[in-house]
């Protein structure tokens, strides 16, 4: 993909109608049509998901289509988030953590005909574990990545930047403390991540972390680049519980 302006978009979790009006003030025609959605970016310009399409939101199958529509048109990349991950898991019948946000995509896309929920499957599956654009200079990937990984098709590059890594500290409501590796970065990579849902997107280094909790009544943002500018439109509603108690978490972090 020749594209070196992006419109990166943070943590979507089955938000269609977010997703639908933060690309309307991106600039993209979207129009629903009867099995799809018909799809006109800016000039130049490529939508990127930094994964999380799935679970706890109202349509997971809706944002499905929209996603791999785009991707097979060329008109978009995404990378898978560790929800991504768990949906396409508990579909091959291996044992995950059965959560309400889980369930009520399972849920939805037993409503969906056999043949999509092969082929979302499929697509998930299919993904990169993270992009490196720009010439080495823009790194996306769901929970971030160390420099050392940029560019790595290791299992230990696939892990990190889809799950990220827990330190061996609980928090007070018995969670393991993600580890900080933004504090750490000093790459010359910008790295755009998600994964950790906060209040309002968090520059640190050269990384930024743009997923603003849409599904908990937060935001849903996009990093526009080269521009390095944010635009994010407000939830409609809470459709989650947050366990990590997103209105918190810019205090939990030291940074
Ligand atoms: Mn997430």
């Amino acid at each position: 993909m020749q594209s070196r302006q992006f419109d990166i978009v943070g943590d979507v979790h089955g938000c269609l109608e977010e997703l639908l009006e933060l690309m309307a003030a991106l600039g993209y025609r979207v129009e629903q049509q009867s099995g799809g959605f018909w799809v006109a970016p800016p000039e130049g310009r490529t939508l990127a998901f930094l994964g999380d399409l799935v679970n706890r939101g109202p349509s997971t199958p809706g944002v499905l289509r929209l996603v791999m529509g785009m991707v097979r048109a060329g008109q978009a990349l995404c990378v898978p988030g560790n929800q991504d991950v768990k949906l396409s898991n508990a579909f091959k019948g291996h044992t995950v953590e059965e959560t309400v946000g889980l369930t009520r995509s399972l849920e939805q896309m037993a409503d969906e005909p056999l043949e999509f929920q092969a082929e979302s499957m499929e697509f998930l599956d299919s993904l990169p574990s993270h992009f490196n654009l720009d010439d080495g200079r823009l790194v996306i990937a769901h929970a971030g990545l160390p420099e050392r990984l940029h560019g790595s098709e290791s299992a230990k590059a696939r892990a990190f930047a889809t799950g990220g890594q827990t330190t061996c500290e609980r928090d007070t409501l018995g969670l393991l403390v993600r580890s900080n590796w933004a504090a750490n970065y000093r790459g010359k990579a910008l790295v755009v991540y998600g994964h950790t849902p906060l209040v309002e997107p968090l520059w640190l280094n050269n990384t930024v972390n743009i997923d603003t909790g849409c599904v908990y009544g937060g935001r849903l943002t996009a990093l526009r680049y080269p521009e390095r500018e944010t635009v994010s439109v407000g939830a409609r509603r809470v459709y989650s519980a947050s366990r990590r108690g997103f209105r918190l978490e810019r205090f939990r972090f030291k940074y």
